[in-house]
């Protein structure tokens, strides 16, 4: 902080000189800074400089006198308030006293000035100063502080308005993302089966005010599983991505387009006028769905089966209308070659309940003996002679009379209980090669071959035939395996294992219904097989010109480099013979040569042809 200034005026050099030297002998002499001016407009000029704690002006001056002096010091603003104390050389009588203080006199000293008393005087100004210092100092320091803090105030509400916006943003992220978990699917981006379920109730109050119709169409993948576990995961999900665009594509903007669940699509349709309208989108989107795709290098051409109910004539119910398209697009599949439409009906429910009372009543079917083996010979191609049989399994039903394997296969295998069928199956055709090794020499040579469901090779298939083959002490070389190529299911290493496992001991394995699927060669070459057995849809079609001659060549072909066996299934005409024959097919079997027998009728035929 500067020192406090005192300002003497006086025309007088040795007064001036007086003053001065006394003030700088004052025991506070060292708090102030004296400075002097000679006259008034001096005086004004010094103003101009420097603030003054107090100035001792001299009343007596020639032109500007100390009155007018003090006047116009105090007519400035920014020294209205500096005290001024008079000096005059005269005695002062009451009037100029007065006169003094008219003019803003402070104080009044008479000259010659006593020492002490201007001492004490100044003092007083002198700390009245230094408080008055004090205070705009603190004042100042004050200011200071309350702008710092402003700027602090307003730093720091903007800090938390940035972290406010900041916030809001990330929350308005959260929430569309959870809106988008919660309403659609993660792979596709359609809508998921939630969201949808909601549409449906929505559709259905619309519907019911303008009195209009609803289609939903449930649309299942065909073979999607074989294509999953022979392509892998990654591409049966590109595969559904690629589904999920085209099915977008096929229908209205105003139509939506959910995933229900796996290879599982639902379409729901408002403003359908009839039946056809339905149909004609379902066959449009079989069509677009069904143009080709590459997926790791392979083209394929997805399919895709359509179930179709309609409100309000099915239902007034959301949960029933897809129950019911669920239930056509399961009648849809029955089309083998995919691509089926089905609109619901009455007749499907009832299909329903006798299937269900099926799986109830196969429940039973092991305990009531009421399954059996049927054998249908394999017949050597060059020679003619039978050369193996396949077991195929029957169900003598107490209510439907004997189902074949076609007939109720895929409900043990929906039901899991083909586990412990297929196990009744292995022991029932090892007891019976143990029979034929015992009774028959003509039957010795004749290896079984016997079916096998995918999920059985997960349940220990090695360990069951070991005990089996154990139980009738019989050759490995009298039992033989056929394996469906949907087999690569979840775990193609463990299944190929398994497979190894059963080869070393010298059992045979057979690919059935060969080329139905979608294995990689990469995939059948990894595999311990032995035989190919190609499709009967192949056999079927062989002669009729439609291309199916050019597959069951390039199939023998192959198993040919690959050193495999080939049996042509479903062989039922002279000129499929014959042209297998020529052809340089191994084996053949099917309805030419016999159906599949029960064991005494296969016997006869065997013996008959020996
Ligand atoms: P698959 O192993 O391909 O058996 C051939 C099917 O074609 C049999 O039907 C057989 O009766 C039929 N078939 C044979 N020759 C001809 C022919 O010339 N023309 C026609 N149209 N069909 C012919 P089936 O017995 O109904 O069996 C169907 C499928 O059920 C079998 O196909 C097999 O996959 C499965 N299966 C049968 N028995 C068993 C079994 O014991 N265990 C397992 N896991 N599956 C079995
Ligand atoms: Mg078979
Ligand atoms: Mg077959």
């Amino acid at each position: 902080m500067n020192k406090p200034n005192v300002l003497v005026v006086n025309d007088h050099p040795g007064s001036l000189l007086a003053l001065k030297t006394m003030l700088q002998t004052s025991p506070c002499a060292d708090e102030y800074e004296v400075v002097t001016a000679s006259s008034g407009p001096d005086a004004l000029r010094e103003l101009l400089d420097r603030r003054f704690a107090a100035i001792l002006l001299d009343v007596s001056m020639p032109g500007m006198d100390g009155f007018e002096t003090a006047e116009l010091i105090h007519s400035h603003p920014s020294c209205a308030s500096v005290p001024i104390i008079f000096i005059t050389a005269h005695y002062a009588d009451e009037l100029n006293r007065l006169k003094g203080f008219e003019h803003g006199a402070a104080d009044y000293l008479i000259s010659p000035v006593v020492p002490q008393i201007l001492h004490a005087k100044i003092a007083v100004f002198i700390e009245l100063e230094k408080k008055t210092l004090q205070l705009e100092s603190q004042k100042k320091a004050l200011a200071m502080f309350n702008e710092n803090l402003q700027i602090q105030q307003m730093q720091d509400l903007r800090k938390v308005n940035a972290a406010l916006q900041a916030e809001i943003l990330e929350r308005r992220q959260a929430e569309r993302r959870a809106c988008d978990l919660a309403t659609k699917d993660a792979l596709t981006g359609l809508i998921n089966r939630r969201f949808l379920t909601e549409e449906i109730r929505h559709a259905i109050v619309r519907a019911a005010r303008q009195g209009e119709r609803i289609a939903l169409l449930f649309l299942d993948m065909d073979k999607f599983k074989s294509i999953n576990d022979t392509l892998g995961h990654d591409a049966g999900d590109e595969l559904l991505i690629h589904v999920a665009d085209r099915l977008r594509e096929s229908v209205r903007e105003s139509d939506y387009v959910a995933r229900f669940g796996g290879d599982e699509f639902v379409v729901l349709m408002e403003g359908i006028h009839c039946y056809t309208d339905a149909a004609d989108v379902a066959r449009k989107i079989i069509d677009t769905v069904s143009a080709p795709v590459t997926l790791r290098s392979q083209r394929i051409r997805p399919s895709i089966s359509v179930g179709i109910s309609m409100y309000p004539d099915d239902s007034t119910s959301g949960q029933d209308l897809l129950r019911c398209a669920d239930l056509a697009m399961y009648h849809a599949k029955e089309n083998k070659h995919g691509g089926g439409v089905q609109f619901y009906h009455e007749e499907l429910n009832a299909r329903l309940s006798e299937r269900r009372r099926l799986e109830y009543e196969m429940q039973n079917a092991l305990e009531n003996e009421e399954f059996e083996l049927y054998y249908q010979p394999k017949v050597d191609g060059p020679s003619g002679h039978i050369c193996g049989v396949e077991a195929l399994l029957r169900w003598h039903h107490p209510r439907l009379g004997t189902l074949s394997g076609g007939q109720f296969m895929n409900v043990a295998d929906e039901t899991g209980q083909i586990v412990q069928i297929g196990e009744w199956v292995i022991y029932a055709a090892c007891a019976q090669a143990r029979l034929w090794l015992d009774a028959d020499p003509a039957m010795h040579s004749l290896p079984i071959a016997v079916n096998i469901a995918t999920p059985q090779i997960y349940a220990d298939l090695p360990a069951v035939i070991d005990r089996a083959l154990k139980l009738y002490r019989l050759p490995a070389s009298c039992l033989q395996l056929e394996i469906t190529e949907s087999l690569m299911i979840d775990d193609v290493e463990k299944a190929t294992s398994v497979l190894r496992q059963i080869s070393k001991r010298g059992i045979k394995i057979a690919i059935d219904d060969f080329g139905s699927g979608y294995s990689s060669l990469s995939v059948l070459k990894a595999l311990p097989i032995d035989v190919l057995k190609i499709d009967q849809s192949f056999v079927r079609d062989l002669g009729r010109g439609l291309g199916d001659n050019a597959i069951v060549t390039a199939v023998i072909n192959m198993a040919l480099a690959m050193s495999l066996r080939v049996v042509a299934e479903g062989v039922e005409t002279d000129e499929q013979r014959t042209i297998l024959h020529d052809l340089g097919c191994d084996e053949h079997q099917g309805f030419l040569y016999s159906v599949p027998l029960p064991v005494a009728d296969l016997e006869e035929l065997v013996m008959a042809a020996a």
